[in-house]
């Protein structure tokens, strides 16, 4: 490949684009990407994130036959280190897994006696069973390890009682239609409050809907949606499999949907059964989340839990090695990479990289503050420098080639559009 020489692109053409210069329509693809010449390829990765349902039960045994909520439906109860697991994955990949809670099983008080739809005791709740030194101990690793464990909202108790029967599930009936307003909020109450009982922090700033009913926007009987609800309680993202969401046509783009917004993600199909332990996993991702339920990264002795969360580091490490994906770090950088990766178009022209954000800035939340990672593969060395982009951070993504992963940052000047030089 000739050497080119350094050519740094007047600001001419950043105003054009701040104009609304007219670009090839296959620049605003869905999938965010777009490679040009043989020589350099730059993708916007698809973040991928990790996120684990129905941590928290104590009992693994899955009672829905008699009643009783599915829990994680293995033959052992959970202990600790079924926590350090989710810490493991997330330290070894770099990574903030998602630990979609459940947290009845966490009362010390029995308070959930004044919720009574929301266990299969009602008012005669009794966790006294549950109460014991294995709190404080899961608590410890969870606050120890919160670079590599979020808490997300699941719910209570998973599903709904009324006279000791219940349906799915705790937020919407499996249509997707939300419970009343004053369940929801009562829910969310008692959701914070088992929170401090055993000092696990803020709330959380995301959610899954249990057993995935959940609507987009308002359903019938309802003048405010349940995302409206959860956003006055801080949450800011939810996730769901699209395939079982009511409104789900609603979703303005391919991966995502703004609801009151929260931005809300499409969790696709997970790899494994929602049962499974000790198993290895086995699949292609294809969307942005790795979704899958608590006992898939465990095994049935918790001593050998390490061996299971290796399985998963083998499958996941290649998306970040990929030049197509990366495992988002946690789950505020896989929403702004996320709206970047769905809507802001890039090329490369001559010897620079050129952005157009004007997708990325009709969306409902701003991410112009929020920095966003590209990927450059190329047949020989390069360097960056910019005007319109703050290069935060410069490493490799993969040993194959020269391969770049810049962190960038947007400045004032690129409102619209914004240029990466290269330097052959
Ligand atoms: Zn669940």
């Amino acid at each position: 490949m000739k050497r080119r020489d350094f050519i740094l692109k007047s600001a001419l053409l950043t105003s054009g684009i701040a104009a609304g210069a007219v670009l090839p329509k296959s620049l605003f693809s869905a999938k965010g990407t777009y490679s040009i010449s043989g020589d350099i390829t730059v993708k916007i990765p698809m973040p991928i994130q990790v996120v684990i349902d129905d941590v928290g039960w104590w009992s693994g045994e899955d009672g829905s036959s008699r009643q009783e909520p599915y829990r994680t439906g293995i033959k052992r109860n959970h202990v600790p280190a079924d926590y350090a697991a989710i810490a493991e994955l997330g330290s070894i990949l770099g990574i903030r897994p998602q630990a979609a809670m459940i947290l009845c099983e966490w009362d010390k008080f029995n308070i959930l006696r004044k919720l009574p739809n929301s266990t299969w005791m009602g008012e005669k709740w009794d966790n006294s069973k549950w109460v014991g030194p294995w709190l404080e101990e899961a608590a410890d690793i969870i606050n120890r390890n919160k670079k590599n464990l979020e808490i997300t909202l699941h719910g209570v108790g998973h599903e709904y009682w009324v006279d000791g029967k219940f349906s799915r599930a705790e937020w919407a009936s499996k249509d997707g239609t939300m419970r009343s307003k004053d369940q929801v909020e009562r829910h969310l109450d008692f959701y914070q409050e088992i929170l401090k009982q055993n000092n696990l922090g803020e709330f959380p700033s995301s959610f899954v809907p249990t057993a995935f009913c959940h609507a987009f926007g308002k359903t019938v009987g309802s003048n405010i949606s349940i995302a409206e609800l959860l956003k006055k309680r801080g949450i800011k993202y939810v996730n769901t499999p699209f395939s079982s969401m009511a409104n789900a046509g609603s979703v303005s783009n391919r991966y995502f949907g703004f609801d009151s917004g929260l931005i809300t993600v499409d969790r696709g199909e997970d790899l494994l059964d929602w049962n499974m332990i000790g198993v290895q996993p086995k699949g292609v991702i294809t969307g942005p989340v790795c979704g899958m339920h608590w006992p898939n990264l465990l095994n049935a002795d918790p001593k050998r839990n390490s061996e299971s969360v290796n399985e998963w580091v083998k499958l996941l490490k290649p998306y970040n090695e990929s030049a197509e994906t990366m495992l988002a770090t946690d789950s505020e950088q896989f929403r702004v990479q996320l709206a970047h990766f769905g809507c802001t178009a890039v090329k490369t022209e001559e010897n620079a990289i050129e952005f157009d954000f004007v997708n990325t800035d009709s969306l409902p939340v701003s991410y112009f503050e929020d920095e966003f990672f590209i990927k450059v593969k190329s047949a020989s060395r390069l360097t960056f420098q910019s005007n319109d982009m703050k290069i935060l951070t410069e490493s490799s993504f993969s040993d194959n080639s020269y391969s770049y992963q810049l962190k960038l940052k947007r400045l004032s000047a690129a409102k619209k559009g914004g240029i990466v030089a290269i330097n052959i």
